[in-house]
């Protein structure tokens, strides 16, 4: 079992396996980002590798992000080859879903446990407006095709960001009655230009809740995932409903993942810059037991808490290249 410094047991980890995307959205896309060279990212032999020296150390949980995971050719060899790493009894995808209803068959019989779905909004419009792809119903044929394949539970990620979804929160809310399916409202983290997409466009778990109870009965649920995700029940819906708050609320006590970003760095925290550069020392041949121990001491540097609001401000990232 791996422990960072304030004893968290950190066994999650998140790989972003490429920073391309086939979405351009308003908010992550910014001008000054530049895709890494291909040779930059981590092959998928070294993120095998990366994934069975983790196992070793007490990881259990793994998550295949981006960029846009499923651009990436041969994903279903990688989840295949990490269902069989002894200790790992966790695979999930966070996709956008417009690729999915194609993949979903090959990706579940690879060893795919669970998918994450990111929508921002129900109108076709809307939805092009923010990611520049007029592909909506992709995203809801992806969708079906999950629950068909009885992905379970299939949840839907929606950022809600002030003046552009917010009068979309219980149509999604209402989603949660209709299907068996977690609608999850995710703080906006104003991490890209603070003129267009800062603490401004902040809608927080609380106010979203509000609007929700106002039309609809909630009654507390279990996270069956530990995530960070407060769950709730809608009283005669079939579906949940979870807020995941990293802007208002200091979820860092429970946190226990660190990421791997696409060009091989392992970041400890979300909202930290600091980064180990690992595929440096892959690259250089460097054997099992010093790989394990540079995870081990980037593992111990991992942030208390998370930087405040002000702070985030002035970090000039997007998720693509972290890997959300
Ligand atoms: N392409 C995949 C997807 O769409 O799920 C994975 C990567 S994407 C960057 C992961 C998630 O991060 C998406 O749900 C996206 O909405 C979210 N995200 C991106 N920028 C964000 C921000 N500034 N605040 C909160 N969530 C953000």
């Amino acid at each position: 079992m791996l422990t960072d410094n304030f004893n968290r047991v950190i066994n999650y980890l998140r790989i972003s396996i490429t920073d391309r995307c086939n979405l351009r959205c308003r908010y992550c896309v910014n001008e000054n980002l530049k895709f890494n060279p291909h040779e930059e990212i981590l092959r998928y032999e070294e993120i095998i590798r990366f994934v069975r020296l983790c196992a070793e150390l007490g990881f259990k949980k793994i998550r295949l992000t981006g960029g846009e995971p499923l651009v990436r050719k041969g994903i279903s060899y990688l989840i295949g080859e990490i269902s069989k790493i002894d200790g790992i009894d966790d695979i999930a995808l966070t996709t956008n879903g417009v690729f999915l209803a194609e993949k979903i068959v090959e990706l579940k019989k690879s060893g795919l446990k669970r998918v994450n779905i990111s929508l921002d909004s129900l109108r076709r419009d809307r939805y092009e407006y923010i990611t520049g792809v007029d592909a909506i119903n992709d995203v809801f044929k992806g969708i079906e095709r999950s629950i068909q394949e009885g992905l379970h539970p299939i949840k839907i990620n929606t950022v809600i960001i002030k003046g552009f979804n917010d009068d979309e929160i219980l149509d999604f809310a209402s989603l949660a009655r209709k299907w068996a399916i977690h609608i999850r409202f995710i703080e906006f983290m104003p991490f890209g230009d603070p003129e267009l997409w800062g603490p401004s466009k902040i809608v927080s778990s609380r106010e979203v809740e509000d609007i929700i109870r106002s039309v609809y009965e909630l009654e507390p649920s279990i996270n069956t995932h530990k995530g960070p995700a407060k769950m709730f029940r809608l009283k005669d819906g079939k579906g949940q409903i979870g807020f995941i708050s990293p802007v208002s609320t200091h979820i860092c006590s429970e946190c226990n993942r660190i990421r791997l970003t696409s060009d091989g760095n392992i970041m400890p925290c979300l909202f930290s810059d600091i980064k180990y550069d690992v595929k440096r020392l892959i690259r250089a041949d460097a054997g099992d037991d010093d790989v394990k121990s540079f995870i081990r001491n980037a593992v111990k540097e991992k942030p208390h808490r998370k930087y405040e609001l002000g702070q985030i401000k002035k970090c000039q990232r997007s998720l693509r290249n972290i890997g959300g």
